[in-house]
């Protein structure tokens, strides 16, 4: 299973796109004369692999040093630049009527201005748009270009309007500013900031909206937000699509005032819960997309930074290895709390570009406002810039080198998550991933609809509660599990149709090996919110259980002797026979040849201690399943949510015991060990005669707690990594460090020590 079957046209591919690559840095693309002027250069989106923003305000125009803005391009190595242009405001004079100059620009050409200097150095431009809101004066004029609520109030953002994505603003009004633009600077190319317009929390009920609804569906936008509506839920598709219909008449626009590679990729969200607020469908948006523009601009206590590189290796699961994913990263104080004109930490500003460069992003430095009083923001992007130019070969078109695959779909955010993503879906999801990551376990995310083509590298598929699946996607799970791959999935896997509405049992149901037997936290939403919500006390007892079988001392005096009796899922818990759950179970219809790892023992008090005792110690209510297909294969079904409560309660045990799971269920198969101490998200990837293992040291005080105030050193490691297809794997680089090495290489698998890791470490084995 871990034999790749599209190896060799990857390897193909990487070959070319790596030749084609260095090609355009020899033609000196991003260092003097303009972009696209030879004719073996890749187009600019393929090419282009240090950015940079500076996001121009209102006051700028009277202040922008431009000749001190080229000096900052040239240090920091940067080869395109994402510049202001229009939306909103206008930082250039237009022509278009009502579209409104900045405040500040007094008739200056900025945006032309700084066009012309970045052409003049060779660097990319994508002229930065904003479109979605508008002032008074416009909306006055087309008071039907604009959102309306339910009420039939016009929506508002502060003193401004917001447009509609149903009307001419749209259609007519955004095109002439693109085909302006166009025509007077020809940038290479389009971002915009909100493209996608109201989200799903201010539903528009404008007469082009009603209309359109009607037109599709025969029917009224409803009323009420209301999931188990169909009609709501087709309300939410025909947003998407509506988002997707935008994306190509942007492309259609700009491709025919600019040329093929004049292309609109407007901003994407590193948040899934946040694209489906916004109707963007990132699958759909990626098989369009040549380059993704990541606006994930700096890391959440509850995320941390290992969420950039999963982020990478998600959207590159999506639109491909061999594409760009710039990223937008913060160097002003950005996330909680923000300052706009403060300088992040640099550590904690480094670090998130690491990960995020770790899991294939490219870096992108964004700085709010033209002028600032504190420049220690100018000195984090310098060297990490510098750093990649020299190493820039070893961290694009790589392929990651993972065993195991976690699936994940956005449909299930929507008609699974609902109002309520954060708990159903994204803990158990943050929970499984941040357990692999604890344990080293090389994963990545994989999309659901994409398993017939992509779940063949794997030894082992994991359903973090995945719990809204439609019947192709059951089918591609299923036959994975008959071609002899092996299956973790936990809470809730497989229990709803795509739309959310409850299965009356678990759609894999026979392969877990288990069935409902009545309907409870499933089939009311209220219930189960709350039953995700919740933390009960409550335990989970292992089977079997080791206290009866014990002779000698009692319980605590001694360690007890590994037993050989346990599954190894339950290895390291030989000194106990229950473990913290916090979750409800409900009872399950179990199938011959399941065997019962854990049990449930439900709810009693805490308080007072007198009344902490087990009410009901034992039931046969299942908590952990796992059997053995008849083609080999191992399957761990995990009822009780242990995945979403790591993710809450960050739990040793919990995170244990998923790494236990994924090890005995992908039959020990992973590509990477990696021993001593510290929080390592450890990216394996593959690229043609070498192999690379990009290490980021979370270790740190303020890894859940941001900001961090200064990097920690953990060492020495020693790593035992298997060498893919065609690497000796004898010679070891390291690319922060400088240092080199050998490696001691034994039946295809190559060992070799770390002395030091201070933030992230590259190393190459050739
Ligand atoms: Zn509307």
């Amino acid at each position: 299973m871990t034999e790749l079957p599209t190896r060799r046209d990857f390897l193909r591919q990487t070959a070319l796109a790596a030749t084609a690559l260095a090609g355009s840095s020899l033609h000196g693309v991003g260092a003097g004369g303009p972009p696209g002027q030879t004719s073996t250069a890749l187009p600019w989106y393929r090419r282009t692999l240090r950015w940079g923003q500076t996001n121009i305000t209102e006051m700028d125009p009277e202040r922008y040093d431009i000749a001190w803005w080229r000096n900052y391009w040239h240090r920091t190595q940067t080869q395109g630049v994402i510049i202001n242009a229009g939306g909103i405001v206008a930082y250039y004079p237009s022509r278009v009527p009502l579209h409104r100059p900045a405040q500040h620009l007094n008739g200056r050409d900025l945006f032309g201005e700084l066009c012309r200097a970045a052409h003049e150095d060779g660097l990319v431009v994508l002229a930065r748009m904003d479109s979605n809101r508008a002032q008074e004066t416009l909306y006055r004029a087309h008071p039907d270009w604009f959102g309306v609520d339910g009420a039939g109030q016009p929506y508002r953002a502060g003193d401004l309007f917001v447009a509609c994505v149903n009307s001419p603003y749209y259609e007519q009004h955004i095109p002439a500013i693109l085909r302006e633009i166009i025509e007077r600077y020809r940038p290479e190319g389009f971002t915009d900031n909100s493209w996608s317009g109201l989200g799903r929390g201010n539903p528009c009920s404008c007469e082009n909206c009603q209309k359109r609804f009607r037109q599709r569906t025969g029917q009224a936008i409803p009323n009420d937000k209301s999931w188990n509506n169909p009609l709501y839920r087709q309300w939410i598709k025909w947003n998407y699509e509506r988002r997707l219909e935008l994306w190509d008449f942007n492309n259609r626009i700009t491709k025919a005032a600019g040329g093929p590679d004049c292309i609109w990729v407007g901003m994407n969200s590193g948040s899934i819960a946040g694209q489906s607020q916004s109707f963007r469908d990132y699958r759909e948006i990626c098989r369009r997309a040549e380059i993704i523009m990541l606006d994930h601009q700096s890391r959440s206590d509850a995320t941390g930074f290992q969420h950039n590189g999963q982020t990478g290796k998600l959207i590159h699961g999506l639109l491909g290895w061999d594409k760009l994913v710039p990223e937008s990263m913060a160097l002003y104080q950005a996330g909680k709390p923000t300052f706009r004109l403060a300088s992040k930490p640099e550590a904690e500003a480094r670090l998130w570009m690491v990960e995020g460069i770790a899991g294939g992003l490219q870096p992108w430095w964004h700085h709010i406002g033209a002028y600032h009083e504190d420049r220690r923001m100018y000195r984090t992007a310098e060297p990490l810039y510098r750093w990649h130019k020299a190493n820039q070969e070893y961290l694009v078109n790589r392929r990651p080198l993972a065993t195991v695959g976690v699936v994940w779909s956005q449909q299930n955010t929507d008609f699974y998550g609902r109002d309520d993503s954060d708990t159903l879906v994204e803990l158990p999801g943050r929970g499984l991933t941040q357990a692999l990551i604890r344990a080293r376990i090389p994963y990545l995310p994989v999309h659901a609809d994409d398993l017939e083509r992509d779940a063949a590298q794997f030894s082992l598929l994991a359903l973090p509660n995945l719990a809204a699946m439609s019947d192709a996607q059951v089918a591609a799970v299923r036959h994975f599990v008959e071609r002899g791959g092996n299956l973790l999935a936990t809470g809730q896997s497989s229990l709803f149709t795509e739309w959310g509405e409850p299965r009356p049992d678990f759609a894999l149901g026979d392969l877990f090996r288990a069935h409902r037997t009545q309907a409870r936290h499933a089939d009311d939403e209220a219930t189960r919110r709350k039953w995700a919500a919740d933390t009960a006390h409550s335990y989970l007892r292992l089977a079997p259980e080791l206290r009866a079988r014990m002779e000698g001392p009692p319980v605590g005096t001694e360690p007890l002797a590994p037993s050989t009796e346990r599954h190894p899922a339950l290895r390291g818990f030989e000194e106990t026979d229950i473990l913290p759950f916090g979750g409800v179970l409900e009872p399950l219809r179990t199938d011959d040849g399941a065997q019962v790892l854990m049990t449930f023992v439900p709810p009693f008090p805490i308080y007072p201690p007198e009344t902490a005792w087990m009410r009901e110690p034992k039931t046969d209510v299942p908590g952990l399943i796992v059997t053995a297909t008849a083609r080999g294969g191992r399957i761990a079904f995990l009822p009780a949510d242990l995945d979403r409560r790591f993710g809450r309660d960050n739990l040793p045990d919990h995170g244990d015991l998923l790494a236990n799971l994924v090890r005995w269920a992908a039959k020990d198969r992973l590509p990477l060990a990696l021993e001593g101490p510290g929080l390592i998200d450890c990216h394996l990837c593959h690229q043609p005669g070498r192999a690379i293992l990009h290490l980021v040291n979370l270790t740190n005080a303020g890894t859940w707690r941001q900001p961090v105030h200064e990097l920690i050193p953990v060492g020495p490691l020693r790593v035992l990594l298997k060498l893919p297809e065609g690497v000796r794997g004898k010679s070891v680089r390291l690319l922060v460090s400088g240092q080199k090495s050998s490696a001691a290489v034994a039946k295809g698998w190559s060992r070799f020590q770390l002395n030091s890791l201070l933030d992230h470490e590259v190393a190459v084995l050739t």
